[in-house]
């Protein structure tokens, strides 16, 4: 069904315009132009949806039940909080995973994410023995974002030692043999993609970074890892390795343009010259790595060299796109003492490199999947908000309550007040 959208405005990196509207056939725009017939959307701007290339959906378990001082660790820190976090994933079983995987997806969606990239590391039993479908965990995640809509990058992480006996399993081939077969069952699933993961540098020694790595460029798939989110993973890898994350992921063969490193918090200017060298990309959580006291993002460094950088939700403390790409460039603000940091090359405003590090474009464009959000502009966050000036009040002067409609796939997903999204 071919579908025109007729918004007040429509927004990119740069300004917003009226008078344009969005066409929507199979799942696609196939044309953002001048257009006066259509459905008309008063009160409303539209703008591409937001992409959340980081999630651990059932951490959302965690929320507001982590923010007090547990009289055993009366210094709390990353390493208790995870203690918490290994709690509530050893009570996890399919029901309770597709749960709280679907109560985040939901949010994610009345947020203006369209996308979620599921980093998932909870595979077996929780003494560690399979389920019967080996995959039934990454399933049960997998029809959790089916039922609300949104569209899914999922990739199944590689855990060979440490956490829980459920993350791991016995060696790199049975791992990836679960990957083969989990995409395999993937295929005619419109909303889903599988990619693979490494969980981390301390949990996945050197051999299979190399296996992953060499799987993921055979098939051309996205291979995301953590690294450099805390200073002791960095201590424990140069002792083990003599080398840091980055370091050691070059020399496994573990980076290349479809890598990204999540967090890179603590990464040294040579590990970053090594992404750019080999064209990986960077996500950034920042609400969760403010929240586990990881640091600060090296945000004028990942500038500098041009790495594709992304922004990802991870714990779920917070679930709001606009507040991640603010808190990209108030951290940078707050490291230097000056204003308008994160300026890309011929720009005068960190907005646009902000807002595509969130939608990973531009702004709406022909040929992309009709994946959008309508912004509510009676809203009093844009209260006397020029159109010119909506997408830097968007990203430094409002939050997800503006978003008053979520469409995936040339579908309305989310509907602000409507009971059933
Ligand atoms: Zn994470």
């Amino acid at each position: 069904m071919r579908q025109t959208l007729l918004p007040d405005l429509v927004v990119d990196a740069h300004g917003a315009s009226s008078g344009v509207g969005i066409t929507v056939e199979h799942g696609r725009l196939v044309a953002v132009g001048p257009a006066t017939e259509g459905e008309r959307l008063p009160g409303r701007a539209l703008a591409p949806g937001f992409f959340n290339d980081h999630s651990h959906a059932f951490q959302r378990g965690l929320r507001g039940a982590v923010e007090q001082v547990e009289p055993s660790h009366p210094r709390d820190d990353f390493w208790t909080w995870r203690e918490q976090m290994y709690a509530l994933a050893g009570g996890l079983a399919p029901d309770s995973i597709h749960e709280v995987s679907r109560r985040s997806y939901g949010e994610m969606l009345s947020a203006g994410y369209t996308t979620v990239t599921e980093f998932h590391y909870v595979h077996h039993h929780p003494d560690g023995t399979k389920y019967e479908d080996p995959n039934a965990l990454a399933k049960a995640v997998t029809l959790a974002a089916e039922d609300t809509g949104i569209r899914l990058l999922l990739l199944p992480v590689a855990y060979a030692r440490g956490g829980l006996p459920r993350f791991r399993d016995p060696s790199v081939q049975a791992f990836l043999q679960r990957v083969d077969d989990l995409r395999e069952w993937s295929e005619g699933r419109p909303l889903v993609e599988v990619g693979v993961g490494a969980h981390s540098v301390r949990a996945v020694p050197r051999g299979w970074l190399e296996e992953i790595g060499r799987y993921a460029r055979r098939d051309d798939l996205p291979v995301h890892i953590h690294a450099d989110e805390q200073p002791r993973e960095i201590e424990e890898c140069q002792a083990e390795h003599r080398l840091r994350p980055v370091e050691l992921l070059a020399e496994a063969g573990f980076l290349g343009p479809s890598t990204t490193i999540v967090h890179a918090t603590h990464a040294g200017e040579e590990e970053l010259d090594l992404l750019s060298q080999h064209g990986a990309s960077v996500c950034a959580c920042p609400t969760t790595e403010g929240n586990l006291g990881d640091g600060f993002l090296p945000a004028e460094s990942i500038l500098e060299r041009n790495l594709r950088l992304s922004v990802g939700t991870d714990s779920h403390v917070r679930i709001d796109p606009f507040e991640e790409l603010r808190e990209i460039e108030t951290i940078a603000r707050r490291l230097s003492g000056r204003r308008n940091i994160l300026v890309a090359e011929n720009e005068t405003s960190p907005t646009p490199y902000l807002l595509r590090a969130g939608w990973g474009r531009g702004g709406p464009q022909a040929g992309d999947p009709a994946d959008l959000i309508e912004i509510d502009l009676s809203h009093p966050a844009l209260a006397g908000v020029e159109d010119r000036n909506l997408p830097s009040a968007l990203v430094f002067g409002a939050g997800s309550g503006v978003v008053a409609g979520t469409w995936v796939d040339g579908r309305k997903k989310y509907t602000r007040g409507d009971p059933d999204g």
